[in-house]
């Protein structure tokens, strides 16, 4: 069944679910089998060959793997999809497959902190030119482009600030270029943004994040062009950063609710955004849905909803967050994003804890910011947690 004709709340429940299942169960099996068996030789070479559909062994692929990779697919709009352990999986098995020794990959200064390590430490080593740029100098990342690129690689909303890249713009340069241009989606959902349907080539997620939506599966997808997604697969299947049908189960599950945790997060993001924005004590509010917000006009183009995650300082500095974090009552003070449960935490003590006081300024991480992932909790008792922990600094 085509379900890329139904709209993402539809193709989120029933899109990649197989059937008939055994005894007309009416959740998707979770199949641990390593292994599948074939009495017929002929249909075994086929399906080996890839001649044929089928299973031969789980690290190629798998029946609840292929679940997850079939909804992600959908709600993307591509051609073909594939899945990774967890989401540093897509990214390095990614770049690592599409690059080489003499190749360039032009990105941003404000990647995901393991995607900067891939482009800093481990890229250089295999002789790949790396040139990463301020991340919203669109006309710097276009001259950089044209000066010649085999990879663009971009994310946004960025991490932590809520930067927003103008996808559309730096991708039509992409294939001017002749490079290949991949988006890191995973702030912005499948149901907020589609970076193909802007000209992008390639989609990825960590699928940890909102896909699974309840902080307890770690997963990653990359989709895109059958082509470029099959040499992706390649590399990932020797590699053997596999998903397993475990955690596959549980993204799958989660992506059924992808959609009703989505507007809700939107939803609320947006009210907590405005109340912080107009806060005494609050410093500085980043959130893309905010027409203050210097990527809102862009983010209003290519985005459907602003997302669920924002980002703010406080007056007082870091003494006052060390404060006020431990205050809030619904929130889990944790590394992670994009679950049921609100979850925060300040950039100087999780994601860019190894870079220094001067470094962050770089990158214009105040060291008072406090990332705020919301949760689907009643927005008035996230508001309420909020205004107390507020009132007692
Ligand atoms: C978490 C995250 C990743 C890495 O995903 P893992 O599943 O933790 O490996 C990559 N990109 C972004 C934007 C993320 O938030």
């Amino acid at each position: 069944m085509d379900f890329s004709k139904y709209q993402k709340s539809t193709a989120s429940v029933w899109a990649g679910e197989t059937e008939p299942t055994a005894d007309g169960a009416v959740t998707t099996p979770i199949v641990r089998s390593v292994a599948f068996a074939y009495t017929d030789l002929d249909e075994w070479h086929n399906v080996a060959t890839g001649k044929a559909d089928g299973y031969i062994y789980s690290r190629n692929t798998n029946p609840t793997v292929h679940v997850l990779e079939e909804k992600v697919r959908i709600l993307e709009g591509a051609e073909a999809a594939t899945s990774f352990a967890t989401g540093m999986g897509a990214i390095s098995n990614t770049l690592f497959a599409l690059l080489g020794p003499g190749k360039r990959v032009v990105s941003l200064n404000d990647t995901y902190g393991g995607t900067s390590r891939l482009f800093l430490d481990f890229l250089p080593r295999y002789q790949v030119n790396v040139t990463l740029c301020d991340t919203t100098d669109f006309d710097r990342l276009e001259t950089e482009i044209a000066a010649g690129c085999d990879v663009l690689y971009l994310e946004t909303p960025t991490n932590p600030t809520l930067k927003i890249v103008d996808i559309k713009r730096l991708a039509a340069a992409a294939k001017n270029a002749g490079a290949i241009t991949v988006v890191d989606n995973t702030f912005a959902t499948p149901i907020n943004q589609n970076p193909l349907a802007l000209g992008a080539d390639l989609v990825l997620h960590s699928a940890t994040k909102f896909l699974g939506g309840h902080s307890d599966a770690m997963g990653g997808v990359l989709c895109g062009a059958k082509k470029l997604v099959e040499k992706v697969f390649q590399f990932r299947e020797i590699n053997g950063a596999s998903l397993q049908a475990d955690p596959a189960y549980l993204i799958a599950r989660g992506m059924k609710t992808l959609e009703l945790r989505i507007d809700r997060q939107n939803a609320s993001a947006l009210t907590i955004a405005r109340y912080l924005k107009a806060h005494p004590k609050v410093s500085d509010v980043f959130y893309p849905g905010l027409d203050t917000h210097p990527g809102h006009a862009i983010a209003k183009a290519q985005m459907t909803g602003f997302g669920g995650i924002l980002s703010f300082s406080l007056n007082g500095g870091y003494e006052a967050v060390k404060k006020f974090l431990p205050t809030l009552q619904f929130v889990h003070l944790a590394a992670s994003l994009g679950s049921v449960s609100t979850l925060a935490g300040p950039p100087r003590t999780t994601s860019h804890v190894e870079l220094t006081e001067d470094q962050r300024r770089q990158l214009g991480i105040p060291e008072s910011l406090i990332r705020y992932s919301v949760g689907i909790e009643n927005v008035d008792d996230l508001l309420t947690d909020l205004d107390t922990a507020l009132a007692s600094l």
